[in-house]
């Protein structure tokens, strides 16, 4: 196959300088913040309601609202008697790509259920949120829907999450 050399373009005085690079920089910034700036000058006066300012939410005290299916961090859900749901089935441990669920099955005590976790572990630093464990699970034992996002620990070892943790969100 022929190669095609695409030859570049030689720099300018101008473009060795950055000068005009920064300058137009500086102006795309400018415009948006004075443009930002009038918008909103205008509202609190009761005009221009039909302009849309920039809008900035005062994070974390204000929160930007959510998808309904935004994924967010993980819950196991119970049954009536507050046990999980879980069957310990495994799927969710297997297709996890990250391969961040770690579950230790236990007989379960009611005959009608074959197996629980005596364990469940979830390692958030490593989770990449794709939302598999949710959607492979038979028994909706589960899911992605607690809301919470401000997920931040100051060790590795704060990021897991042991059952009683995703039991209880
Ligand atoms: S969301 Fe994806 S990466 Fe995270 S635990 Fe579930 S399957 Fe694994
Ligand atoms: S897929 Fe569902 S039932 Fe199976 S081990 Fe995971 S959470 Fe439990």
């Amino acid at each position: 196959m022929a190669t095609k050399i695409i030859k570049r373009k030689e720099l300018g005085f101008w473009d060795r300088t950055y000068l005009p690079a920064v300058g137009l920089g500086l102006w795309i910034t400018s415009r948006h913040f004075f443009r930002n700036m009038a918008v909103h000058a205008l509202h609190l006066f009761g005009f221009a309601k039909n302009l849309r300012g920039a809008e900035t939410y005062q994070y974390p005290e204000e929160q930007r609202p959510l998808s309904k299916r935004t994924r967010t961090r993980h819950r196991l859900t119970k049954r009536e008697d507050g046990s999980p749901r879980c069957v310990a089935c495994m799927m969710c441990e297997t297709v996890c790509p990250a391969r961040c669920i770690n579950i230790v099955a236990k007989e379960n005590p009611d005959p009608n259920i074959e197996k629980m976790p005596a364990s469940f572990d979830l390692d958030l630093g490593m989770c990449v949120y794709c939302g598999y464990c949710v959607e492979v699970c038979p028994e909706d034992a589960i899911r992605m829907d607690t809301r919470i996002l401000d997920i931040a620990a100051y060790s590795r070892e704060g990021m897991k999450l042991d059952m009683q943790k995703l039991l209880n969100p």
